[in-house]
């Protein structure tokens, strides 16, 4: 089985899990992160990262106990780990760093986090909060972190209830053509 038989596999088994307090499955939020991608243009890269920005919760199918004991699962370094034999760094980054995108845009950004989901104010707490001055500067120094910032947008606008979007067959080719 191929790394995107596993994440259609993924998608399948765990994917109609809820999207952490809000309103929106996993897979109907991968789905729509994606579609925004697509309608802003998004080089094919981003848009699998918008799909798959959050599959580390798949993975660990526990992180919503997690954060209710106040832990945070890190899911952005479990879905890098596991996308990481077959993606490169335009696909890997991104994914790795929409989390900290959240934390670099409440620091940078005050009417950013007024805006941000009560769901996600509260992990932000669990992630650390809002970047400090030195942490800015670091993410600014990855050369992703204009990736990041899109896709933690599309992620923070990808939760409206029944959207319509395509489905996630429609992904297959532009996944297997990104995986080495
Ligand atoms: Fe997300």
């Amino acid at each position: 089985m191929n790394l995107t038989d596993s994440i259609m596999r993924l998608f399948h088994a765990q994917g109609a899990a809820a999207y952490h307090g809000e309103a929106v499955s996993q897979l109907e939020h991968g789905l729509q992160a994606a579609a925004l991608a697509q309608a802003e243009g998004a080089p094919e890269p981003l848009v699998a990262a918008a799909l798959l920005h959050d599959i580390g919760h798949l993975l660990e199918g526990q992180d919503e106990d997690l954060m209710e004991q106040g832990i945070d699962g890190a899911h952005e370094l479990a879905g890098q780990a596991f996308l990481a034999s077959g993606f490169g760094p335009e696909v890997l980054e991104p994914v790795r760093l929409h989390v900290a995108a959240k934390r670099y845009l409440c620091a940078v950004e005050p009417p950013y986090l007024e805006g941000l989901s009560p769901a996600s104010r509260r992990s932000l707490e669990l992630q650390g909060g809002p970047m400090s001055a030195e942490e800015c500067a670091e993410f600014e120094a990855n050369p992703h972190h204009h990736d990041a910032i899109r896709l933690r947008r599309w992620d923070d606008t990808a939760k409206t209830p029944n959207l319509p979007t395509p489905g996630l067959e429609t992904y297959r080719t532009l996944l297997d053509a990104l995986c080495r």
